[in-house]
């Protein structure tokens, strides 16, 4: 007999057929009653054990982590909390945990004990909730994309570019550390590395995204991209999961539309799906929140959060709007930013993104239209601006507790304006031939947007730490397992 998962157990008819279920003991008590759990769902079978005519050798081995097989029939349970249970008339110990050795035991451990342990945090009712919901969330990005007639395209993980200037690059190589080969002029002869030039693992998909836009009209990237940004905070990680739409014909305020559909539709989708999940991380969070003093304590829960977000529009302001509301703003003038905002120009730091959202506008907001010298050189410039004041079509998205969720922009389509930006950089136009040739040849409006696939996953678990959303987190100075 195969066996059943868990989750269609539970939500089965008590009979009295036989039924199989394998997992692992989260807990064992009065020598009678095991929670299982198989993954499944983040709710436990209840097996209850006839401790009178079990081995009392078998019983010593059913201990938390252990996998079982169970069989026996499903009646309806005495007990609260679950509608069935597994009656067993026959357990197998398929793997043994010891008691004592087992990390995971079945009390409160510290995120920080978990991250050390993240090989096992997934046995965890937190992480299994965690990793669910991610892996939903993944599906409602492609069947988001999907149903609108957008094409997955899987850009290069190792790149040739090193212009993208989104972030600081891992280098891929095969040359030695020692003896490396070098030119006549000392420096390292890439002509002998794997590629026969410089590679680095991508920090975007964007660039070559464009070029595919630009032909299958509507794409997305969902794909892991790698930043050395040595920025040890709770948004950041080495290593990160993006997800790139690019539309060809797009402006700035389809590109912002599309974005603000999207961001709801797969908020949507997951609460849907994840529902006993969802409410399990609420309840996490309420409780942790009890140990902060109460004017730091959201004023929605988790549900609340995410339903306030799929029902209202975010707020869309220039960036010149959003300076003066900065310097305006009480923090500002009480000296209580790090960074103080003095005059337009200035780039804005996650304190003043957070004050934006979380303090003035309290709903996720959309900044467009930065000054062009603070943004990417592919952004389009925009026409008609103040003498001094150039922005670009430019959008971030900024979410309550996370901060920028989105970074996007209409890309410039105009050769000329382009090559002179790349210029003006010092960007090598020859490294970037293919890319400028999009603009030579047929070349039109088009815009996408970059959105970081655990920042996501952050905000619909309300989890606090970026760490705490990826199975195997990278960061400086760690990389384990
Ligand atoms: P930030 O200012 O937060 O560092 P960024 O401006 O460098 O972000 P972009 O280059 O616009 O970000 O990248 C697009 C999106 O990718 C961001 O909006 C964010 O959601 C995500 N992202 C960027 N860097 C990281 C990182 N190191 N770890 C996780 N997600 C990231
Ligand atoms: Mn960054």
């Amino acid at each position: 007999m195969k066996h059943t998962k868990v989750k269609d157990l539970l939500n089965s008819a008590p009979g009295l057929h036989e039924v199989k279920a394998k997992g692992w003991v989260r807990t064992f008590r009065n020598n009678q009653f095991i929670a299982l759990n198989d993954g499944s769902t983040i709710n436990n079978i209840q097996c209850v054990v006839d401790f009178e005519n079990t081995p009392e050798e078998t019983l010593k081995r059913i201990t938390t982590g252990a996998a079982v097989c169970v069989v026996g029939t499903l009646t309806e349970s005495q007990g609260a909390g679950q509608k069935v249970e597994i009656q067993v008339s026959k357990i197998e110990i398929l793997g043994d945990s010891d008691a004592e050795k087992y990390p995971m035991q079945p009390k409160k451990h510290s995120l920080e004990f978990l991250r050390e342990n993240a090989h096992l945090r997934i046995r965890t009712n937190m992480f299994g909730a965690i990793m669910r919901v991610r892996s939903t969330l993944s599906f409602a990005v492609h069947q988001y994309f999907q149903e609108k007639g957008f094409f997955y395209v899987n850009t290069p993980i190792i790149t040739g570019s090193d212009a993208e200037g989104a972030g600081e690059m891992f280098r891929v190589t095969s040359l030695p550390f020692d003896g490396t080969p070098r030119t006549e002029d000392g420096k390292v002869n890439f002509k002998e590395d794997f590629f026969g030039r410089e590679t680095n693992l991508t920090v975007s998909g964007q660039l070559e995204g464009e070029t595919y836009a630009m032909a299958l009209g509507q794409i997305y990237t969902f794909g892991p991209t790698f930043r050395a940004e040595n920025s040890n905070t709770s948004r950041h990680l080495a290593e990160f999961w993006m997800i790139e739409p690019e539309v060809a014909f797009n402006n700035l305020a389809d590109n912002m539309d599309l974005a603000e559909d999207f961001i709801k539709y797969v908020i949507k989708y997951t609460v849907d799906k994840c529902g006993e999940d969802l409410k399990f991380l609420e309840q996490r969070l309420i409780d942790e929140e009890k140990s902060k003093p109460q004017a730091e304590r959201s004023e929605m829960t988790l549900l609340e959060k995410l339903s306030f977000v799929m029902d209202n529009n975010f707020k869309r302001v220039s960036y010149t709007e959003a300076i003066d509301i900065l310097k305006d703003s009480k923090p500002n003038k009480n000296k209580k930013f790090q960074y103080l905002i003095e005059e337009w120009g200035a780039d804005l730091q996650s304190e003043h993104e957070r004050f934006l959202v979380e303090k003035h506008f309290k709903c996720p907001v959309i900044l467009f239209d930065y000054p062009a010298k603070i943004k990417a050189f592919y952004m389009r410039l925009n026409d008609n601006t103040e003498p001094g004041r150039d922005t670009v079509r430019a959008m971030d998205i900024l979410f309550p507790g996370i901060g920028e969720i989105v970074g996007g922009s209409q890309r410039e389509e105009r050769y000329d304006v382009l090559l002179e930006k790349m210029k003006a950089l010092e960007i090598d136009e020859k490294e970037l031939y293919w890319y400028l040739d999009t603009r030579r040849f047929g070349s039109a409006v088009h815009s996408g947007f970059g959105l970081g696939f655990e920042r996501l996953v952050l905000f619909v678990t309300g989890m606090s730490n970026i760490r705490d959303v990826i199975p195997f987190p990278r960061t400086p100075q760690n990389a384990e397992f």
